[in-house]
């Protein structure tokens, strides 16, 4: 059945989703009432009309700018770097920052073909050079694998003529996790044991 195999394949697409999982979700979908389905379409529109990038930090938001960045009771001077969403989401969860934060939206990796073009480090270079050195600390809180090591090696080599202190977690993180799924105590504990680049 063709729309069935198609909407197996688009299920396929979502991370995680294996083929067992997406025959699964497919065959609800089948199962599933009209207005089950069109209610389910409704919010996919709606997420994709409402929801874009903070201007500031590049997290994802409903409005330019997103809570954290028009949050005056946080530091503004200290700039936490993450690879994605769920990143700034997980740092939130452990209270130990009250910075703000730099969204990359994937690291680079030569392996990958993926360069520094290909994530949001243009946005972040220029974010640093406007503030005229605003920052008195960026934080690079990257997952501990080769390519958040990579990225970790060409932000500092860049950022270097800005003359910013820049720090990278420390104790706590384990070799080949990643920042989402660390708990927030090994999270608190590698934020506060940074060091210096
Ligand atoms: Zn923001």
């Amino acid at each position: 059945m063709k729309a069935l195999d198609e909407l197996i394949s688009a299920f396929r697409r979502f991370p995680g989703v294996g083929p067992k999982q997406a025959e699964r979700f497919a065959l609800y979908v089948v199962r599933a009432s009209g207005p089950e389905i069109d209610r389910l379409a409704e919010i996919l529109h709606n997420v994709k009309e409402t929801i874009g990038y903070c201007r500031e930090c590049w997290d994802y938001t409903e409005k330019g700018l997103c809570s954290i960045c028009s949050d005056s009771a946080r530091d503004h001077s200290v700039l936490c770097v993450v690879e994605r969403p769920q990143d700034v989401a997980a740092i939130e969860k452990s209270k130990t920052f009250n910075g703000v934060y730099h969204v990359l939206h994937g690291s680079i990796s030569p392996l990958a073909g993926i360069n520094s073009s290909q994530i949001k480090f243009k946005e972040l270079a220029e974010r640093v050079k406007n503030s005229g050195g605003g920052f008195k600390e960026i934080i690079l809180a990257l997952n501990p694998d080769s390519e958040g090591e990579a990225t970790a090696i060409y932000i500092t080599n860049a950022l270097k003529p800005y003359g910013v202190k820049l720090t990278r977690l420390a104790c706590g993180v384990p070799l080949g996790g990643d920042i989402d799924y660390m708990d927030e105590v090994t999270l608190g504990c590698a934020l506060r044991g940074r060091t210096l680049v």
